[in-house]
C-alpha cells in the first residue's frame, strides 16, 4: 500500500512535535515513525492524517489524537512478547503500533462497522493481531486472561472490573477515566487484591459505552 516519501517527511515532523509536546520514549516515537497513519483515516481526511488531531472514522467514533496515542502508549510500557488487551479497536491505528512494539495483540471493538473494515485493511496491510472481537470491552476477554497490559482507548465512566482482574501480577492498565472529561489513570496490580494507581491529567475521548445504551450495530 501507498507509503510514499512525503508521507514519510510529514510523519517526521509529527514525530518531531509530539517529541517537543513532551513525549520521552523513543522507543515510542520510533514505532510511530514507521506506521502510516495515513492508511488508517478516512479517505476524505487523508489529507490531515499527520497533523497532530483526532479525526472522524466510521460510526460516530475518532481516530485517536497522535499525541494521546504516544502519551498512553508510554505510560503502558510495551515490552517486547507482551499480551496486551486493547478496548476499542477503532481505525486500529493504536492496534498497528503495538504490533510495531512486538506485543502480542488481543482487540476488542463494539461497532460492527468498524470491527469489519478494520479486519479487512489488517489483512491488506499484513497485520496480525492475535484475536480481534466483536464485543462488549467491559468484560475484557476473559478466555485469554491474563495480560501484561490493558489499554482502554474510550472514555470510562467507570473502571471495568473485569480489565482489573484480567491483568498479571505485575501488570498495567492504562484507561481514561470520566464523563465529560477524563483523567488518565494507570493502575498497576500488585497483588491478588490490590493496585497502584497513578494520575496523568485530563484528556477528551469518544465513551465506552455499555452494550444496554444502544445497538451494537
Ligand atoms: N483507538 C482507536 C479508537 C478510538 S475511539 C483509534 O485511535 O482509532 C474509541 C473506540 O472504542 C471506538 O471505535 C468505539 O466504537 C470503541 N468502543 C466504545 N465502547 C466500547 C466497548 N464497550 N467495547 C469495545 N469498544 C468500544
Amino acid at each position: 500500500m501507498n507509503d510514499t516519501i512525503k508521507h514519510k517527511g510529514l510523519r517526521r515532523q509529527l514525530i518531531q512535535l509530539l517529541r517537543d509536546k513532551g513525549i520521552q520514549s523513543e522507543t515510542v516515537l520510533e514505532a510511530m515513525e514507521l506506521i502510516p497513519r495515513h492508511l488508517f483515516m478516512d479517505p476524505s481526511l487523508v489529507n490531515f492524517a499527520y497533523e497532530d488531531q483526532a479525526y472522524p472514522i466510521a460510526a460516530d467514533q475518532t481516530i485517536s489524537q497522535p499525541f494521546t496515542v504516544a502519551f498512553q502508549t508510554e505510560l503502558l510500557d510495551v515490552q517486547p512478547g507482551h499480551k496486551v488487551l486493547e478496548i476499542g479497536t477503532g481505525s486500529g491505528y493504536q492496534t498497528a503500533l503495538l504490533l510495531e512494539l512486538g506485543a502480542q495483540v488481543y482487540s476488542i471493538e463494539r461497532q460492527q462497522l468498524l470491527f469489519k473494515k478494520t479486519q479487512r485493511l489488517f489483512s491488506k496491510m499484513g497485520l496480525r493481531p492475535k484475536k480481534m472481537i466483536f464485543g462488549d470491552g467491559y468484560l475484557g476477554m476473559p478466555t485469554e486472561e491474563p495480560f501484561d497490559r490493558i489499554i482502554v482507548t474510550a472514555g470510562a465512566p467507570v473502571v471495568p472490573k473485569p480489565l482489573l482482574n484480567q491483568l498479571i501480577v505485575g501488570g498495567k492498565l492504562v484507561i481514561p477515566v470520566g464523563v465529560k472529561k477524563q483523567e488518565m489513570i494507570r493502575f498497576t496490580r500488585t497483588g491478588a487484591t490490590t493496585f497502584d494507581q497513578e494520575k496523568f491529567g485530563e484528556f477528551r475521548f469518544v465513551p465506552l459505552l455499555e452494550n444496554k445504551t444502544g445497538p451494537i450495530n
